[in-house]
């Protein structure tokens, strides 16, 4: 029988807004289906549009593809524009931050990712129950992934 998890007492996480998860260095924002529909409607676009401006694809495992966000040649987000531009309609991956599976998987990992964030084991307290919720979520809303590379497909 598997234990409590590390963080069955809950855990602190306030963000600072020092944008570090933003910009300044290279990174992905994953992306569902649910995420792509919610963003193209906030930039009055159709979803195939949104994707060909605003998106890429990621080589990921077994010859697979995941869609991302770009990112400026600063490697800022491209909704990067002083705070996110988008910010009520942001990804499901900004939204959950950092109560992320990669993040939760252990202690260790948490302890990790808290190098690279001001804001983790400070400020509000988030219960077991909350941050369980933000991983239910993340697989509820599993990022778009595709097989081989047809462009004209999007
Ligand atoms: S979508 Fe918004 S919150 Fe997410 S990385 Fe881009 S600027 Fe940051």
């Amino acid at each position: 029988m598997r234990g409590k998890p590390f963080y069955a007492d809950g855990l602190r996480f306030s963000c600072t807004r020092c944008s570090a998860c933003c910009r300044y260095e290279s990174g992905f924002v994953f992306l569902s289906e649910n995420d792509v529909k919610l963003l193209a409607a906030e930039c009055q676009m159709v979803y195939a549009d949104f994707v060909k401006t605003y998106c890429r694809w990621v080589p990921a495992v077994n010859g697979a593809e995941q869609l991302s966000l770009k990112e400026k040649a600063d490697f800022d987000c491209i909704f990067w524009k002083g705070g996110c531009s988008v910010y009520t309609a942001r990804p499901l991956q900004c939204r959950t931050f950092p109560f992320w599976p990669s993040i939760m998987g252990s202690a260790a990992s948490w302890k990790l990712a808290r190098s690279g964030c001001q804001g983790m084991d400070k400020g509000a307290l988030h219960s077991m129950e909350e941050i369980q919720s933000c991983l239910q979520k993340r697989i509820a809303e599993p990022v778009i992934v595709r097989k081989g590379q047809n462009p004209e497909a999007w």
